[in-house]
Protein backbone atom coordinates (compact mmCIF):
# COMPACT_ATOMS: atom_id res chain seq x y z
CA UNK A 1 0.00 0.00 0.00
CA UNK A 2 1.41 3.65 -0.52
CA UNK A 3 -0.02 4.99 2.71
CA UNK A 4 2.85 2.82 4.82
CA UNK A 5 5.64 3.36 1.96
CA UNK A 6 9.22 3.91 3.11
CA UNK A 7 10.00 7.36 2.51
CA UNK A 8 13.30 7.70 4.97
CA UNK A 9 15.94 6.87 3.94
CA UNK A 10 17.76 5.58 7.32
CA UNK A 11 14.76 3.22 7.36
CA UNK A 12 15.21 1.64 3.24
CA UNK A 13 19.03 1.16 4.37
CA UNK A 14 17.76 -0.65 7.55
CA UNK A 15 15.15 -2.74 6.34
CA UNK A 16 18.10 -3.39 3.18
CA UNK A 17 20.44 -4.62 5.97
CA UNK A 18 22.90 -1.84 4.38
CA UNK A 19 24.55 0.78 6.79
CA UNK A 20 23.42 4.43 5.24
CA UNK A 21 26.98 5.44 4.52
CA UNK A 22 26.86 2.08 2.12
CA UNK A 23 24.42 4.21 -0.74
CA UNK A 24 26.58 7.58 -0.64
CA UNK A 25 25.34 11.03 0.02
CA UNK A 26 21.92 12.37 -1.18
CA UNK A 27 20.13 14.72 -3.71
CA UNK A 28 17.01 15.29 -5.30
CA UNK A 29 15.94 16.83 -2.17
CA UNK A 30 12.60 18.30 -4.54
CA UNK A 31 11.42 15.08 -5.11
CA UNK A 32 11.26 13.33 -2.21
CA UNK A 33 11.95 8.87 -1.32
CA UNK A 34 9.09 7.22 -1.63
CA UNK A 35 8.83 3.27 -1.86
CA UNK A 36 6.17 0.86 -1.23
CA UNK A 37 7.67 -1.87 1.42
CA UNK A 38 6.27 -4.51 -1.34
CA UNK A 39 8.47 -3.43 -3.91
CA UNK A 40 11.25 -3.26 -0.97
CA UNK A 41 10.87 -7.08 -0.40
CA UNK A 42 11.75 -7.64 -3.61
CA UNK A 43 14.99 -5.84 -3.75
CA UNK A 44 18.73 -8.17 -2.33
CA UNK A 45 19.57 -7.50 1.27
CA UNK A 46 23.37 -6.34 1.53
CA UNK A 47 23.48 -4.82 -2.20
CA UNK A 48 23.94 -1.09 -2.77
CA UNK A 49 23.54 -2.08 -6.52
CA UNK A 50 20.12 -3.52 -6.72
CA UNK A 51 18.57 -2.69 -9.85
CA UNK A 52 14.97 -2.19 -8.10
CA UNK A 53 17.11 0.03 -5.67
CA UNK A 54 19.14 2.25 -8.22
CA UNK A 55 15.48 2.86 -9.59
CA UNK A 56 14.13 4.82 -6.27
CA UNK A 57 17.66 5.97 -4.12
CA UNK A 58 17.80 9.40 -4.37
CA UNK A 59 21.94 9.79 -5.32
CA UNK A 60 23.82 13.27 -4.77
CA UNK A 61 24.49 12.45 -8.45
CA UNK A 62 20.75 14.36 -9.15
CA UNK A 63 22.07 17.96 -8.21
CA UNK A 64 24.48 17.98 -10.92
CA UNK A 65 23.80 20.12 -13.47
CA UNK A 66 24.44 18.24 -16.77
CA UNK A 67 23.79 20.48 -20.28
CA UNK A 68 20.91 19.07 -22.09
CA UNK A 69 18.97 17.92 -19.09
CA UNK A 70 16.33 20.19 -18.11
CA UNK A 71 13.03 20.83 -16.12
CA UNK A 72 10.79 19.99 -19.40
CA UNK A 73 12.69 17.32 -21.48
CA UNK A 74 9.50 16.48 -23.64
CA UNK A 75 8.47 20.26 -24.11
CA UNK A 76 5.01 19.28 -22.90
CA UNK A 77 4.18 21.45 -20.25
CA UNK A 78 3.41 23.86 -22.95
CA UNK A 79 1.00 21.44 -24.46
CA UNK A 80 -0.92 20.73 -21.51
CA UNK A 81 -4.65 22.46 -21.34
CA UNK A 82 -7.37 22.06 -18.83
CA UNK A 83 -5.81 18.42 -17.94
CA UNK A 84 -5.59 17.72 -21.48
CA UNK A 85 -2.44 17.36 -23.36
CA UNK A 86 -2.06 16.64 -27.36
CA UNK A 87 1.18 15.76 -29.12
CA UNK A 88 -0.04 12.95 -31.72
CA UNK A 89 -3.12 12.66 -33.81
CA UNK A 90 -6.63 10.56 -32.91
CA UNK A 91 -4.89 10.71 -29.17
CA UNK A 92 -4.96 12.56 -26.23
CA UNK A 93 -3.71 12.23 -22.65
CA UNK A 94 -5.42 13.13 -19.59
CA UNK A 95 -3.63 14.05 -16.34
CA UNK A 96 -5.77 12.12 -14.53
CA UNK A 97 -3.56 12.23 -10.93
CA UNK A 98 -0.60 13.81 -9.68
CA UNK A 99 0.20 10.99 -7.30
CA UNK A 100 2.34 8.20 -8.07
CA UNK A 101 2.82 4.84 -6.24
CA UNK A 102 6.77 5.08 -6.30
CA UNK A 103 8.73 7.87 -7.03
CA UNK A 104 11.40 6.72 -10.00
CA UNK A 105 14.52 8.93 -10.06
CA UNK A 106 14.39 9.01 -14.03
CA UNK A 107 10.69 10.33 -14.12
CA UNK A 108 10.77 12.43 -16.99
CA UNK A 109 7.45 14.26 -15.69
CA UNK A 110 9.23 14.69 -11.65
CA UNK A 111 9.19 18.57 -12.28
CA UNK A 112 5.58 18.50 -14.25
CA UNK A 113 3.23 21.06 -12.34
CA UNK A 114 0.65 19.03 -11.58
CA UNK A 115 -1.61 21.55 -9.49
CA UNK A 116 -1.46 23.13 -12.50
CA UNK A 117 -2.90 21.04 -15.06
CA UNK A 118 -4.91 18.19 -12.68
CA UNK A 119 -8.23 17.50 -15.11
CA UNK A 120 -9.73 16.17 -11.61
CA UNK A 121 -8.53 19.09 -9.94
CA UNK A 122 -12.34 20.11 -9.46
CA UNK A 123 -14.40 17.53 -11.87
CA UNK A 124 -13.73 15.80 -15.07
CA UNK A 125 -15.90 18.16 -17.20
CA UNK A 126 -13.14 20.82 -18.99
CA UNK A 127 -11.16 17.70 -20.23
CA UNK A 128 -14.66 15.97 -21.17
CA UNK A 129 -15.94 19.11 -22.93
CA UNK A 130 -12.66 19.66 -24.95
CA UNK A 131 -12.60 15.99 -26.16
CA UNK A 132 -16.14 16.35 -27.17
CA UNK A 133 -15.06 19.17 -29.08
CA UNK A 134 -12.08 17.10 -30.84
CA UNK A 135 -14.36 14.13 -32.26
CA UNK A 136 -11.24 13.23 -34.28
CA UNK A 137 -9.61 12.18 -31.00
CA UNK A 138 -10.64 8.31 -30.73
CA UNK A 139 -8.58 7.36 -28.01
CA UNK A 140 -7.82 8.77 -24.13
CA UNK A 141 -5.20 8.03 -22.56
CA UNK A 142 -5.07 7.79 -18.69
CA UNK A 143 -1.57 9.13 -17.04
CA UNK A 144 -0.11 11.38 -14.33
CA UNK A 145 1.09 10.72 -11.90
CA UNK A 146 -0.69 7.50 -12.10
CA UNK A 147 -4.47 6.99 -12.62
CA UNK A 148 -4.40 4.26 -10.66
CA UNK A 149 -4.24 6.66 -8.14
CA UNK A 150 -7.83 7.39 -8.15
CA UNK A 151 -10.22 5.52 -6.20
CA UNK A 152 -12.30 3.29 -8.07
CA UNK A 153 -15.21 5.11 -7.49
CA UNK A 154 -13.32 8.18 -9.21
CA UNK A 155 -12.52 6.25 -11.86
CA UNK A 156 -15.55 4.42 -12.89
CA UNK A 157 -17.21 7.86 -13.12
CA UNK A 158 -14.36 9.42 -15.43
CA UNK A 159 -14.52 5.87 -17.63
CA UNK A 160 -18.15 6.88 -17.94
CA UNK A 161 -18.23 10.37 -18.97
CA UNK A 162 -15.16 8.55 -21.61
CA UNK A 163 -18.39 6.34 -22.69
CA UNK A 164 -20.12 9.78 -23.60
CA UNK A 165 -18.09 11.15 -26.35
CA UNK A 166 -16.18 9.75 -29.45
CA UNK A 167 -13.38 8.28 -27.91
CA UNK A 168 -13.59 4.13 -28.38
CA UNK A 169 -10.25 3.28 -26.64
CA UNK A 170 -9.32 4.10 -23.23
CA UNK A 171 -5.66 3.28 -21.98
CA UNK A 172 -3.98 3.46 -18.78
CA UNK A 173 -0.73 4.24 -18.28
CA UNK A 174 0.51 2.56 -14.84
CA UNK A 175 3.11 1.72 -13.00
CA UNK A 176 0.68 0.33 -9.98
CA UNK A 177 0.32 -3.56 -10.77
CA UNK A 178 3.90 -3.74 -10.51
CA UNK A 179 5.16 -1.74 -7.57
CA UNK A 180 1.80 -2.17 -5.19
CA UNK A 181 0.09 -5.50 -6.78
CA UNK A 182 -3.15 -4.87 -4.84
CA UNK A 183 -4.39 -2.32 -6.63
CA UNK A 184 -5.71 -4.96 -9.51
CA UNK A 185 -8.69 -5.31 -7.17
CA UNK A 186 -12.23 -6.51 -8.26
CA UNK A 187 -13.74 -3.07 -8.27
CA UNK A 188 -11.07 -2.00 -11.16
CA UNK A 189 -11.33 -5.78 -12.96
CA UNK A 190 -15.25 -5.24 -13.06
CA UNK A 191 -14.84 -1.40 -14.30
CA UNK A 192 -12.40 -3.06 -17.17
CA UNK A 193 -14.73 -5.90 -17.83
CA UNK A 194 -17.63 -4.01 -17.83
CA UNK A 195 -16.75 -0.97 -19.96
CA UNK A 196 -18.18 -0.53 -23.83
CA UNK A 197 -14.70 1.24 -24.78
CA UNK A 198 -12.07 -0.74 -25.66
CA UNK A 199 -9.33 -1.22 -22.56
CA UNK A 200 -5.88 -1.00 -23.32
CA UNK A 201 -3.13 -1.36 -20.11
CA UNK A 202 0.07 -0.18 -20.34
CA UNK A 203 2.50 -1.15 -17.35
CA UNK A 204 5.88 -0.20 -16.62
CA UNK A 205 8.14 -2.44 -15.52
CA UNK A 206 12.39 -2.12 -16.20
CA UNK A 207 14.04 -5.58 -14.26
CA UNK A 208 12.28 -8.93 -14.08
CA UNK A 209 12.88 -9.09 -10.22
CA UNK A 210 10.32 -6.42 -10.07
CA UNK A 211 7.71 -9.25 -11.13
CA UNK A 212 7.27 -11.98 -8.20
CA UNK A 213 4.67 -14.14 -7.61
CA UNK A 214 2.24 -11.79 -6.32
CA UNK A 215 2.90 -9.14 -9.10
CA UNK A 216 2.61 -12.08 -11.82
CA UNK A 217 -1.27 -12.68 -10.03
CA UNK A 218 -2.08 -9.73 -11.10
CA UNK A 219 -0.73 -9.01 -14.15
CA UNK A 220 -2.63 -12.35 -15.35
CA UNK A 221 -5.90 -10.70 -13.46
CA UNK A 222 -5.42 -8.12 -15.57
CA UNK A 223 -4.68 -9.59 -18.73
CA UNK A 224 -7.82 -11.58 -18.58
CA UNK A 225 -10.06 -8.45 -18.36
CA UNK A 226 -8.25 -6.12 -20.76
CA UNK A 227 -8.35 -6.26 -24.71
CA UNK A 228 -3.90 -5.38 -24.49
CA UNK A 229 -1.68 -5.67 -21.87
CA UNK A 230 1.92 -4.11 -22.64
CA UNK A 231 4.69 -2.80 -20.86
CA UNK A 232 7.04 -0.56 -21.56
CA UNK A 233 10.08 0.12 -19.74
CA UNK A 234 13.45 2.81 -19.94
CA UNK A 235 17.15 1.62 -20.27
CA UNK A 236 18.85 2.91 -17.75
CA UNK A 237 22.56 2.59 -16.53
CA UNK A 238 23.40 0.17 -13.97
CA UNK A 239 19.35 -1.22 -14.02
CA UNK A 240 19.19 -2.78 -16.98
CA UNK A 241 21.59 -2.22 -19.70
CA UNK A 242 22.42 -5.45 -20.60
CA UNK A 243 20.77 -8.08 -23.20
CA UNK A 244 21.05 -11.09 -20.58
CA UNK A 245 18.49 -8.09 -18.23
CA UNK A 246 16.83 -7.25 -21.02
CA UNK A 247 15.50 -10.81 -22.52
CA UNK A 248 15.39 -11.91 -18.57
CA UNK A 249 12.67 -9.23 -18.71
CA UNK A 250 10.96 -9.60 -21.39
CA UNK A 251 10.25 -13.80 -21.17
CA UNK A 252 9.30 -13.03 -17.53
CA UNK A 253 6.84 -10.27 -19.06
CA UNK A 254 5.38 -13.18 -20.97
CA UNK A 255 5.34 -15.41 -18.38
CA UNK A 256 2.64 -13.02 -16.99
CA UNK A 257 0.55 -12.36 -20.13
CA UNK A 258 2.44 -8.96 -20.83
CA UNK A 259 3.98 -8.20 -23.83
CA UNK A 260 6.95 -5.92 -24.33
CA UNK A 261 6.20 -3.04 -26.34
CA UNK A 262 8.37 0.19 -26.05
CA UNK A 263 12.15 0.43 -24.54
CA UNK A 264 12.41 4.23 -24.36
CA UNK A 265 15.68 6.36 -24.49
CA UNK A 266 16.02 8.38 -21.51
CA UNK A 267 14.02 11.26 -21.55
CA UNK A 268 16.94 14.33 -20.44
CA UNK A 269 15.50 15.06 -17.40
CA UNK A 270 17.37 17.05 -14.59
CA UNK A 271 18.50 15.02 -11.85
CA UNK A 272 18.56 11.67 -13.87
CA UNK A 273 21.48 12.27 -16.45
CA UNK A 274 23.60 9.30 -14.56
CA UNK A 275 21.24 6.81 -15.87
CA UNK A 276 21.48 7.76 -19.87
CA UNK A 277 22.53 5.09 -22.22
CA UNK A 278 22.91 6.28 -25.45
CA UNK A 279 21.31 5.45 -29.01
CA UNK A 280 24.41 3.65 -29.96
CA UNK A 281 24.34 1.11 -27.12
CA UNK A 282 20.95 0.61 -27.29
CA UNK A 283 20.82 -0.54 -30.76
CA UNK A 284 23.29 -2.87 -30.19
CA UNK A 285 21.79 -4.26 -27.25
CA UNK A 286 18.27 -4.43 -29.56
CA UNK A 287 20.23 -6.61 -32.20
CA UNK A 288 21.72 -8.84 -29.46
CA UNK A 289 18.17 -9.01 -28.31
CA UNK A 290 16.83 -9.96 -31.79
CA UNK A 291 19.34 -12.89 -32.16
CA UNK A 292 17.95 -14.45 -28.41
CA UNK A 293 14.38 -13.76 -28.10
CA UNK A 294 11.58 -14.14 -30.76
CA UNK A 295 10.18 -10.70 -32.58
CA UNK A 296 7.18 -10.62 -30.26
CA UNK A 297 9.42 -10.37 -27.34
CA UNK A 298 11.77 -7.23 -28.73
CA UNK A 299 10.44 -3.91 -27.54
CA UNK A 300 10.41 -1.35 -29.86
CA UNK A 301 13.52 0.79 -29.09
CA UNK A 302 12.31 4.66 -29.34
CA UNK A 303 12.32 8.03 -28.00
CA UNK A 304 10.91 10.72 -27.94
CA UNK A 305 11.47 13.92 -30.04
CA UNK A 306 9.76 17.50 -28.78
CA UNK A 307 7.37 18.22 -31.91
CA UNK A 308 7.62 14.81 -33.61
CA UNK A 309 3.59 13.30 -34.01
CA UNK A 310 4.78 10.03 -33.03
CA UNK A 311 7.74 8.34 -30.57
CA UNK A 312 11.00 8.16 -32.80
CA UNK A 313 12.08 4.82 -33.31
CA UNK A 314 15.84 3.33 -33.13
CA UNK A 315 16.15 1.68 -36.10
S1 LIG B 1 4.81 8.96 -13.36
FE1 LIG B 1 5.41 6.78 -13.51
S2 LIG B 1 7.63 6.87 -13.87
FE2 LIG B 1 7.02 8.86 -13.04
S3 LIG B 1 7.38 8.67 -10.81
FE3 LIG B 1 5.23 8.20 -11.26
S4 LIG B 1 5.19 5.96 -11.42
FE4 LIG B 1 7.32 6.58 -11.65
Amino acid sequence: MVRDAVRDPAELALLLDLPLAALGARGGAGFPLLVPRGFVARMRKRDPDDPLLRQVWPRADEDAVVPGFGADPVREQGLAAGGLIRKYPGRALLIASGACPVHCRYCFRRSFPYQDQLAARADWDPAITALREAPEIREAILSGGDPLSLSNRRLTDLVAKLEDTRVETVRLHTRFPVVVPERVDAGLLRLLERTRLRTVVVIHCNHANELDASVAAALRALAADTGALLNQSVLLRGVNDDADTLAALSERLFECGVLPYYLHLLDPVAGAAHFDVDAVAGRRLLAALRTRLPGYLVPRLVKETPGELSKTPIA
